[in-house]
């Protein structure tokens, strides 16, 4: 096991298996919060936006528990709804508050019935927080533009990727390998950002550094 721990505050296994799989090369454990034994912990998403949330959410775990800390909020931004706002930061619970990932689908296509493709822009969006050993926060972002296809397409990934059809592929995001869409994504953008400021952090640390030689 590699000395450094970071453990992510979130319920979803989807975006755990996504970040496990894009930090990878990084000298750190990324464990979940099952396998910290905090699963209890649920964060109410009640922010305005998904820095907020983002931020809510990490901050609620590092409270409890030694580490670093990350978490996700992220969304789906549809041009032509709601002045490109939905369903944005209440994606999750699009269609109510128990919605499934199908509910959710569903309503996005109601919403959109009649529009033409060349309407349907829209953007994935997510917002990380990362809390580090000594409590500061840092925050980045990435984004990933697409359109909304007309039907559901691919069996791949969660939430709305059977609906993203990716820009510069005339594929969806559950249609594409998760090798492509982990190297292509607004997570996979965020996440190489937080990079290189997780690798400071750890240079920087020369005693934690000896010790986990
Ligand atoms: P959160 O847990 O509040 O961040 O909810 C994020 C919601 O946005 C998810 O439940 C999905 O509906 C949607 N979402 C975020 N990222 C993705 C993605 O990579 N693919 C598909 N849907 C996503």
């Amino acid at each position: 096991m590699k000395y450094r721990k970071l453990i992510l505050s979130t319920e979803n296994i989807h975006k755990v298996e996504e970040i496990r799989v894009i930090l990878k090369d990084l000298p750190i454990t990324v464990l979940s919060k099952k396998d910290v034994k905090v699963s209890s912990l649920h964060v109410e998403e009640d922010g305005e936006t998904l820095e907020e949330n983002a931020i809510k959410k990490a901050r609620a775990l590092a409270d409890r528990i030694d580490g670093m800390v990350l978490a996700d909020d992220s969304g789906l931004f549809v041009d032509c709804l709601d002045g490109g706002n939905a369903p944005g930061v209440h994606s999750a619970r699009y269609a109510g508050a128990d919605a499934t990932d199908e509910d959710n689908n569903d309503k996005l296509l109601r919403e959109l019935k009649g529009v033409p493709l060349e309407k349907r822009r829209a953007k994935f969006k997510a917002v990380i927080a990362l809390v580090l050993e000594n409590k500061d926060i840092l925050t980045v972002d990435g984004e990933c533009s697409g359109v909304i296809a007309f039907e559901p397409r691919g069996k791949n990934g969660f939430g709305y990727d059977p609906l993203f059809i990716v820009d510069g592929y005339d594929m969806t995001f559950a249609e594409l390998s998760e090798d492509v869409k982990n190297r292509i994504s607004h997570r996979a953008k965020a996440l190489n950002r937080l990079k290189d400021e997780i690798m400071n952090v750890i240079k920087d640390d020369r005693y934690e550094g000896i010790r986990g030689k």
